[in-house]
């Protein structure tokens, strides 16, 4: 998407939220119609909602409603909706965040600094992270060597590419489960690794996958390594109760194992739970006054598209009402009080 990789058109801005998932779209929605100057700094627009084909539980897109989405349509509809009030989207990665105005006055408004990975710099009144999760990694030899050339976190985008090969699908839960059923359309063969004999994925997905004769699962068993030469050639897993190895002949790997939240550049400006997830409070406030989060990284338990844009919002009116009072005036009132 050209039109998103320039520099932003000014430096200060009002908000600036990281992140073009749903939560950040949304936020952006509201934070432009409450007149603030909202800038989106992303790797991507659209995040985790684009690898899915099919909506099926966004209220308002339904089967017989014309537009009844796949995943990039609606969140191409988040982004038109977010422009038009007036927010910019920038493609890069933040690398950096920092407080450096502790007590911001009208006079000194800019609480925060925010670095991109190439040295662009954007100062902001308040920030918004909602930048979601990443896939965690195995952490195993070739995976990083061959990402791109056999290895995929992304069943969804690179399925087709495998049409008539072997492919090994690893992971117990949701994803891996979905990823194996969908590669069963085009592979010859899909091994499923699991680490253990037992699967955290729903049953009704774990019967349609158990009962395709193209697949076959590999129970306990550990990734070793991701063999190749240019492309993959093969995954060396390791049981788990025998220490045995074996070579699975396959083209494709498809990492399926979660996600993480990373926080490191935040660190010292937020509270995370145990899965290093960002903790707020119910109106999307970090501990740090200014600092608000919403979406997939905070310690909202569910992981909706829907979710995540809800709490959009309810970050997009708390930075409103933040800002309000740092001026002295009364936040929008809650609704119905
Ligand atoms: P998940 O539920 O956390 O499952 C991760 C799987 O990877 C587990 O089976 C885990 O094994 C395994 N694993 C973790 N680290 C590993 C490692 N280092 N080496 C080998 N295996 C490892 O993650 P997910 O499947 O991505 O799902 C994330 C969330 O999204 C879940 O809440 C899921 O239900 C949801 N989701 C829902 C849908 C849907 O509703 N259609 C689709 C996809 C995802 P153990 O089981 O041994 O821990």
């Amino acid at each position: 998407m050209p039109e998103h990789i320039h520099a932003a058109s000014k430096t200060k801005w009002d908000v600036v939220i990281i992140g073009a998932g749903s939560a950040g779209l949304t936020a952006a929605v509201y934070t432009c119609r409450k007149k603030l100057s909202t800038l989106i700094l992303s790797v991507d627009v659209g995040g985790q909602t684009i690898l899915t084909n099919h909506i099926e539980n966004y209220p308002g897109f339904f089967k017989e409603t014309p537009g009844y989405p796949s995943g990039p349509k609606l969140m191409q509809i988040f982004e038109e909706q977010a422009k038009h009030f007036g927010a910019e989207i920038i493609m890069g990665k933040v690398t950096k965040v920092e407080v450096v105005n502790e007590s911001p006055t009208p006079e000194n408004p800019y609480k925060f600094v925010l670095e991109l990975s190439n040295g662009e710099r954007y100062e902001a009144r308040v920030v918004l992270l909602a930048y979601g999760k990443v896939p965690r990694e195995l952490g195993i030899p070739g995976e990083k060597k061959f990402i791109g050339r056999g290895v995929s976190t992304c069943a969804t985008c690179d399925a087709p590419l495998f049409r008539n090969k072997n492919v090994a699908v690893i992971g117990g839960g949701n994803s891996a489960v979905e990823a194996a059923e969908l590669l069963t359309k085009f592979a010859s063969k899909v091994y499923l690794v699991h680490r253990r004999d037992q699967f955290r994925a729903d049953e009704i997905t774990m019967d349609k996958v158990k009962a395709s004769p193209k697949v076959e699962l590999v129970l306990n068993s550990m990734p070793a390594e991701i063999k190749g030469d240019k492309f993959v050639s093969g995954l060396v897993v390791q049981n788990v109760n025998t220490q045995e190895t074996r070579e699975l002949p396959v083209h494709g790997v498809f990492v399926e194992i979660g996600y993480i939240v990373v926080t490191d550049f935040v660190k010292d400006y937020v509270e995370v739970n145990k899965a290093n997830e960002i903790v707020v409070n119910e109106n999307c406030e970090t501990r740090t006054p200014g600092l608000f989060s919403a979406g997939d990284l905070t310690n909202i338990p569910f992981k909706q598209t829907i979710t995540s844009a809800g709490q959009g919002a309810i970050a997009g009116l708390s930075a409103y009402n933040y800002l309000m009072r740092l001026q002295g005036k009364a936040g929008i009132k809650a609704d119905w009080a």
